[in-house]
C-alpha cells in the first residue's frame, strides 16, 4: 500500500512569516502537534512542531523557529517504509512531496488509523478493509475467519 492512501491530503501549513503566535494557535486550533512550513509556491521548507516552539523562545516568526532538516517522503513511498521512519527516526508525522510541493502528511495517527481498518483472513491470509470484519473471506470463502491484523515486524521488506 502507499502513503498517498492513508495519508492526511487536506494539509494545514504555515508560511515562513507566520507569528510564532499564529503557529502557536493554529496547533491548538487543530490539535495537531506539528504543522509544515510552506513558502508562496507551496513547496516545503521546514517543519515546526511544539517542541519547536517550547525550545526557541526567542523565535519570533514560524521560519526562525521551524526545523529545517525534515525526513519527507514521496506519494508513492509504501506505507511500511513510512511505519519504518516513524519508529526508527522516532519522529511523529512525515510530510508527503509531489516534487517539491507539499501534498500530505502521514502521522502515527493515520497509521493507527490504518490498523484498525485492516482485517487478515486467518485461514488464507486474504486482507480486508472496513470498520468490520467481512461475512465471509471474499478469497476462500472462509466464515467470519477474520482477527484484527497483527503488527508485521518492524524492518521487514
Ligand atoms: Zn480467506
Amino acid at each position: 500500500m502507499k502513503v498517498a492512501e492513508i495519508m492526511t491530503s487536506n494539509v494545514i501549513s504555515v508560511p515562513e512569516d507566520a507569528s510564532v503566535r499564529d503557529v502557536a494557535q493554529t496547533l491548538d486550533r487543530h490539535r495537531v502537534s506539528g504543522l509544515p512550513v510552506c513558502d508562496g509556491d507551496g513547496h516545503m521548507v521546514g517543519l515546526i512542531s511544539e517542541f519547536d516552539l517550547i525550545a526557541k523562545p526567542e523565535a519570533h516568526t514560524a521560519g526562525e523557529a521551524m526545523t529545517r532538516d525534515v525526513i519527507s517522503v514521496m506519494e508513492d513511498t509504501s506505507v511500511d517504509e513510512v511505519r519504518y521512519l516513524l519508529v526508527h527516526r522516532r519522529i511523529k508525522r512525515v510530510p508527503v512531496l509531489r516534487g517539491q510541493k507539499l501534498v500530505g502528511i502521514v502521522s502515527r495517527a493515520d497509521l493507527v488509523h490504518e490498523i484498525a481498518l485492516t482485517w487478515v483472513c486467518e485461514v488464507c491470509g486474504d486482507h480486508e478493509r472496513g470498520t468490520t470484519p467481512p461475512a465471509a473471506c471474499p478469497r476462500c470463502g472462509a466464515p467470519s475467519g477474520y482477527a484484527s491484523v497483527p503488527t508485521p515486524p518492524i524492518g521487514v521488506a
